[in-house]
């Protein structure tokens, strides 16, 4: 449970002073959370410097920003409310007029009243010699000086919120802000030349120049280095707990492996022998396994699982193979099927499509051991799924799925299941840390051999016409090509009236030879349309992003990419990926707009010089910075509230082995400063890890 002491940040944002449910819902998308402690996160995006106090007589020519320390003479209040409302002020040197549109008397009356003194900052113009402030930004009492002619945290809003409301909502959730006990380590305070947590939020908070907002100021170094060591913590506590699982040993035969290796057309690259090693040798360990599979697309990472799943099989037990998409569950169990069936091996599909009797049969046969090998979707993470015996579970392009939602699939089946995680997404190393913890992992580095490079050329759209002709060329001559079209908005119907548009044209040209995919169609008619594209019926596959994930055409050479400047680094990658994946040389062509920004330039042009998938993640990270590589949301990837990798990264290998000294030393967090750490988990909002946590 949450510690108490924590109570206050996690309060409603409606719980501050002058904060309604209308003002909260705003803030709360302003600022991206609901409480208090999610507003302590949103850090200024600038400042106003409002130092600069003269008296009225020095105040300089033009449009300056100025506070000054004004008597309030009196309030012309217009007779027609569309003429402006003019108070009269002065010091002992000048005088000023403040100016309000539609100002409302009462309240003007109230916050300026005649006779007192005021301080009022705002830019103060001069017409015909007379000194002027229109709408004054701050008005305070002498007593708030402090505050009025400060530096002034400029924060980012959203429409309808104005920034005194979040200046001042800022002001009070500081107040209440408490002291939290120390969670880091002293001596890592010192070497860093830190603050306390509670300093350090009220630093972030109180820049005092330009370059006190930038993420890399020690206030925002320390804050960041909670969140990654909470990250850190949290996953090293959920390993734990997977490991803790008794596992068994699995070792087999052999006799399933050896068939289909004989069976296969090739030899396994050193790469993937070494990775299958690793794997073997922890399903033969007494523990649980919890391995992680990186290799970039077309690597040959399917293989590798398969000889792993056909261990466990050897020992009777079943395998699981998850995947993101039907399409991709499809194309391995072809895949698989060619291979094992021979052998004996019974493999079977389920997917969400699966309803009512076939899928109690399936589930049936899973609980009576009837299939070894389940090829599936989410849908095998839902309720009712049991396995006789299930000896390991793979999950292929794992950035699609939670964390917990894969400890799901094992829990409750208490066999110690062993895991392996296979990604085709190349994660940066940097960021692979935040994802994984310290997940043990096998890297396919090196492609199968005989793979050609794949020409890559970026053209302008007004050269369509001449890439049809090519693409038509290529395709008399027998050749396979996808064509991709993008994203158009955020409606999938414009995307599919683009696609569709471009499918007509094609066909225009090419008659029956062309073939049209999208996500909206029926899973069983996209499977068609895949399977007329693999076996050569159709040569040209329109596509909307549907193609990106897995399949595996190796006869399809050719690469087409509309808009290639909408998409992203690692998605451009991932589609490229798809050709290039036989003997055959082939192309990818990123049909541009003319009005290309700087960063799709650059974008366009790393692809083209490139085709290392760890290199073009690193160069992603570097131009979008982590912000937005982890911003898509169906990336899995953990969102931080303060760390920022770009700015941060150095220090995620230092919360890691800081995370594991403690996991180390004090396994239940029961010393000071776990107890402290623990608090930490729940100020990151990292629950679910803190209550895994050993008791005693
Ligand atoms: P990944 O899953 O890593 O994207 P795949 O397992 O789909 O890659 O492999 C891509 C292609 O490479 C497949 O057609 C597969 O048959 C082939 N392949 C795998 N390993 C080898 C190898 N050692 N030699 C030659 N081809 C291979
Ligand atoms: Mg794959």
């Amino acid at each position: 449970m949450r510690p108490e002491i924590l109570f206050p940040l996690f309060a409603p944002l409606r719980s501050l002073p002058g904060i309604g449910p209308r003002l909260a819902a705003l803030m709360q998308s302003a600022i991206g959370g609901p409480n208090v402690v999610d507003l302590l996160w949103h850090f200024p995006a600038g400042i106003i410097d409002r130092r600069f106090s003269p008296v009225l007589k020095d105040v300089p020519e033009g449009d300056a920003l100025a506070t000054v320390t004004v008597e309030i003479d009196a309030h012309l209040v217009p007779r027609n409310p569309r003429q402006p409302y003019r108070i009269r002020t002065h010091d002992e040197t000048g005088s000023l007029t403040l100016v309000y549109f539609r100002g409302h008397e009462e309240h003007l009356k109230r916050l300026l009243p005649a006779g007192e003194t005021r301080i009022v900052s705002g830019r103060i113009q001069r017409y015909d010699g007379e000194l002027q402030m229109t709408h004054p930004d701050q008005v305070g009492k002498p007593e708030d000086r402090h505050i009025v002619a400060a530096v002034e945290p400029v924060y980012r809003l959203t429409a309808g919120l104005a920034q005194s409301i979040v200046q001042k909502a800022m002001r009070v959730a500081l107040e209440r802000t408490p002291e939290l006990p120390e969670w880091l380590d002293a001596p890592l305070v010192a070497r860093e030349g830190w603050v306390p947590w509670r300093m350090a939020v009220h630093e972030a908070h109180a820049p005092a120049s330009e370059v006190d907002v930038l993420p890399t100021t020690l206030a925002r170094r320390r804050l960041a280095y909670d969140e990654l060591l909470a990250n850190q913590l949290a996953l090293l506590l959920i390993r734990e707990r997977s490991r803790r699982r008794a596992g068994r040993s699995i070792r087999g035969d052999g006799r399933l492996r050896n068939a289909v290796l004989a069976a296969l057309p090739y030899r396994l690259t050193a790469a993937q022998e070494v990775a299958l090693n690793e794997i073997l040798n922890d399903m033969a360990a007494p523990n649980r396994m919890l391995r992680l599979l990186q290799g970039d697309v077309g690597s040959g990472k399917t293989v590798v699982a398969l000889l792993a799943m056909l261990a466990a099989i050897e020992c009777g037990l079943q395998a699981a193979l998850m995947v993101p998409t039907e399409i991709l569950a499809r194309q391995h169990l072809r895949v698989i099927e060619d291979l094992v069936r021979p052998l004996g091996v019974r493999v079977s599909l389920l997917t969400g499509r699966d309803r009512g009797r076939p899928r109690q049969e399936t589930l049936r046969r899973l609980a009576a051991g009837e299939i070894d090998i389940v090829i599936g979707t989410h849908a095998l993470l839902q309720e009712g799924v049991e396995f006789r015996d299930l000896g390991l579970v793979v999950v292929d392009e794992q950035h699609r799925f939670g964390v917990y939602q894969r400890l799901a699939l094992t829990d409750g089946q208490d066999k110690g299941t062993d895991v392996l995680v296979m990604s085709a997404t190349p994660i940066p190393r940097t960021l692979t840390l935040t994802v994984y913890g310290d997940m043990d992992a096998s890297r396919l580095e090196e492609k199968p051999p005989g793979r050609q490079p794949i020409v890559t050329r970026a053209i302008p759209l007004e050269r369509l016409d001449e890439v049809v002709t090519a693409v038509r060329r290529a395709v008399d001559g027998g050749a396979r090509a996808y064509w991709v079209c993008p994203l158009v908005s955020e409606s999938e119907t414009t995307d599919l009236a683009a696609a569709e548009e471009r499918y007509a044209a094609l066909r225009e040209l090419l008659g029956a030879r062309v073939d049209l995919v999208h996500g909206k169609m029926k899973a069983t008619d996209r499977e068609a349309a895949l399977e007329r594209f693999a076996t050569g019926d159709v040569a040209v596959l329109v596509a909307t992003t549907v193609v990106e994930v897995g399949v595996d055409v190796p006869q399809a050479t050719i690469m087409v990419i509309e808009h290639a400047e909408r998409f992203g680094l690692a998605q451009l990658h991932q589609l490229r990926g798809r050709v290039g994946r036989g003997a055959g040389a082939s192309s990818c062509v990123l049909l541009y707009a003319p009005s290309l920004t700087e960063a799709g330039r650059a974008r366009l042009q790393i692809l083209r010089q490139t085709e290392d998938g760890f290199r073009i993640a690193e160069e992603d990270l570097r131009l979008r910075g982590a912000g937005e590589v982890l911003g898509a949301r169906q990336s899995g990837l953990p969102e931080f509230r303060v760390a920022d990798l770009a700015a941060h990264g150095d220090l995620l290998p230092v919360a890691r082995d800081d995370a594991m000294r403690v996991l180390h030393s004090d396994p239940g967090l029961a010393t000071q400063r776990g107890e402290a750490l623990r608090a930490l988990l729940y100020l990151f909002e990292r629950d679910a890890a803190a209550a895994l946590i050993r008791s005693g």
